[in-house]
């Protein structure tokens, strides 16, 4: 008798154990992202391409591993015990995360030659010498972009241009090893998690239950909840403890998690079961070959982070050579399953079939371009936050750079619940706007707050920083377009498909994400500004840079979203009626 079922908000009350399971998932992955990227730039020193092409590829990965983890759920392991191996997984790599060894030791590479570098705080102004000989030469920063360095008078010894000065760190191997390990086991551990825990949540409906959607937006509402906690409290810890405080409070919550979904107390009792016949032995299995593929991930990265830019004036195809193996695969992929998939459906299906089909992969194309820029959040614009902003709020204190992230969940907590109601009120009057108008809107909108930022930075002040709101409205701005495309995204997908490709196209889905998280390491990589300890030698040259980028990719994409405002007649008279 369903009436006696118990309920949550009026939702069938498991979703409140897969809420809480979600909601500290969040909390581990988003306190480690909120780390990510000033861990690699900070303590292991490496400079700007490197840090945010690992990132780019870290985040590819994390993207594409659901593919197979909601695939091995679905034939053999069922969902639950997919989702508490991915669990630990997550939970030992972000533990793994704790163990960074020594800060790197700085050096600086001129004109070929290598040199130690000395770095000399006090009062809040930080110095950085390269020794040379028994000389000691200041490094300054030049705003036309070129670096001078200066003798104990003063005097400009020498200036070297744009591209003679490289600066990186003496790193660790062994450490570095390490951490790319426990990302490997992140990468594989959210395959597991993240695909089959949000499966979870649609099993708790019927077909036709009206409540499904709202059941999303409150998970939705989970996700933000638990990434704002931890990207205000990680940051904390790693700034005032130490990098490893931050990561050990990351796995903590992801261990809080694995104990939320291990010991359910009979809560999920017949939900997430494997399927008929598949029993633990298989699962066994799995596991031990999933294991293997963290050894497998360590070469992609090590592949990644080897890898050198093309040669000037090498042209598309030297470009496309000089790619990393995992860029290749990726693009490799993408560019056959489109097309691959859009020949099958045309072949397969009657007219009718292959439009909708044509309409799902167009707005999936253009998926790629919203969250390429909307995914410079964890690389480019923290490290904007760390060089170029102003960190105080209304002059009290200060934030660190890393919790600036906590914008994004934080306006996604505050306006999940209006834009719903908006689109609600909106779907009354008949005049909600239609799935490819929505889609339009969002690509505008992350362009737009790009947009915003770089008109605040006129308003920089002598130390070429912007006030923290120029920052908080870029965030707010791409909140709001967030919510106009992820949550239709998902279930565009599954009412436009072909029902026999369903899983296919969901896969795709997930494969747009992966090449978007791809291409932002290669936008952030393009924002790259010189650094000496982990430091940028100068601080105009990095405003102008990041203004330079952000501007390119801010127009780029607002011009996009209203190519696709401009084809959006076509495309949702292809969707046939689908809303
Ligand atoms: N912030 C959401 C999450 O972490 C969506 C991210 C995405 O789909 N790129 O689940």
């Amino acid at each position: 008798d369903p009436s006696s079922q118990k309920t949550w908000f009026g939702h069938p009350a498991q979703l409140a154990r897969l809420f809480t399971t979600e909601m500290w998932e969040r909390f581990g992955f988003y306190g480690m992202r909120a780390l990510l990227t000033l861990y690699l730039t900070q303590h292991f020193l490496f400079g700007d391409r490197q840090a945010t092409g690992l990132y780019g590829g870290f985040t590819a990965l994390v993207y594409l591993t659901p593919l197979i983890g909601g695939y091995l759920a679905d034939q053999f392991l069922g969902s639950k015990r997919a989702v508490k191996f991915g669990a630990i997984l997550m939970a030992f790599g972000y533990l793994t995360l704790c163990f960074g060894g020594e800060t790197a030791k700085p050096f600086a590479t001129i004109d070929g030659q290598r040199y130690e570098v000395q770095i000399e705080a006090n009062n809040g102004t930080e110095t950085r010498y390269v020794l040379d000989g028994d000389r000691r030469l200041a490094i300054k920063g030049n705003d036309d972009g070129t670096v001078s360095l200066l003798n104990d008078a003063g005097a400009v010894d020498r200036t070297v241009a744009k591209g003679g000065f490289v600066s990186d760190g003496e790193r660790s191997p062994f450490f570095v090893t390490v951490m790319l390990i426990a990302l490997c086991m992140v990468s594989v551990g959210n395959g597991f998690f993240k695909p089959n825990i949000s499966t979870m949540v649609g099993e708790l409906y019927a077909p036709g239950d009206r409540r499904r959607d709202t059941g999303f937006t409150i998970f939705y509402m989970g996700i933000n909840l638990g990434s704002l906690g931890s990207q205000l409290l990680c940051p904390l810890l790693a700034t005032t403890i130490g990098w490893w405080a931050g990561f050990g409070l990351a796995a903590i919550g992801m261990f809080f998690s694995w104990f939320l979904i291990q010991f359910d107390g009979g809560r999920l009792a017949g939900y997430g079961e494997p399927p008929a016949g598949q029993g633990p032995q298989r699962a066994l299995g799995i596991y031990a070959a999933a294991l293997l593929g963290v050894p497998l991930f360590y070469l992609l990265f090590s592949n990644l982070m080897n890898a050198e830019p093309p040669a000037p004036g090498a042209g598309i195809l030297g470009y496309v050579l000089s790619l990393p193996l995992m860029g290749k695969l990726l693009f490799g992929t993408f560019l056959v399953a489109v097309p691959g998939i859009l020949i099958w459906s045309y072949v397969n299906g009657d007219r009718r079939e292959f439009q909708m089909m044509v309409a799902a992969m167009v707005l999936i194309i253009f998926n790629v371009v919203f969250w390429t820029l909307f995914e410079q959040a964890g690389s480019s614009l923290t490290l904007f936050a760390d060089r170029n902003t102003e960190l105080s709020v209304f002059g009290l204190f200060n934030i660190s750079a890393g919790q600036t992230q906590f914008f994004n969940a934080f306006f996604i907590v505050a306006f999940a619940p209006i834009m719903a109601a908006l689109w609600t009120t909106l779907a009354k009057r008949g005049i909600e706007p239609s799935i490819p108008v929505k889609f339009g809107i969002a690509l505008m909108g992350v362009g737009a707050g790009f947009l915003f930022l770089v008109w605040g930075g006129q308003f920089a002040g002598p130390d070429y920083k912007v006030a923290l709101w120029w920052l908080a409205g870029l965030y707010l701005i791409h909140s709001l377009a967030e919510l106009c495309i992820s949550p239709v995204g998902l279930s565009m997908v599954t009412k436009l498909s072909i029902v026999r490709i369903v899983g296919l196209m969901m896969g795709v889905w997930f494969l747009s994400i992966s090449v978007a998280q791809y291409v932002a390491g290669i936008v952030a990589q393009v924002a790259s500004v010189e650094t000496v300890g982990g430091q940028v030698t100068n601080l105009k040259v990095s405003l102008d840079t990041y203004n330079g980028v952000f501007w390119t990719i801010g127009i780029a994409s607002a011009v996009i979203g209203l190519v696709l405002l401009a084809l959006s007649p076509i495309i949702r008279k292809w969707m046939h009626g689908v809303q």
